[in-house]
């Protein structure tokens, strides 16, 4: 069997948190500028539902109502 310092246990589980927390961050960050430089101008959508307005910068025709959960088309850019 390999042996480990003690201190192994902690460092190691502490060390692939952060490099999975940091991965994580980059992975968004990406996605954000990403949605930023193709879709300068939101989506506007408005439920039929409730009434409520509702904006999402990603191309999706068709989006839930945050409020009610309404599935609603988006009505223009
Ligand atoms: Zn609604």
């Amino acid at each position: 069997m390999i042996e480990l310092p003690v201190e192994w246990v902690l460092a190691v589980p502490l060390f692939a948190g952060l490099i999975l927390l940091f991965a994580g961050a980059v992975y968004y960050a990406w996605r954000w500028d990403a949605g930023r430089a193709d879709h300068g101008r939101p989506f506007i959508y408005q439920c039929s539902a409730c009434g409520r307005v509702y904006l999402n910068r990603r191309q999706i025709p068709m989006l839930s109502c945050p409020r009610c959960g309404n599935l609603n088309p988006a009505a223009r850019r």
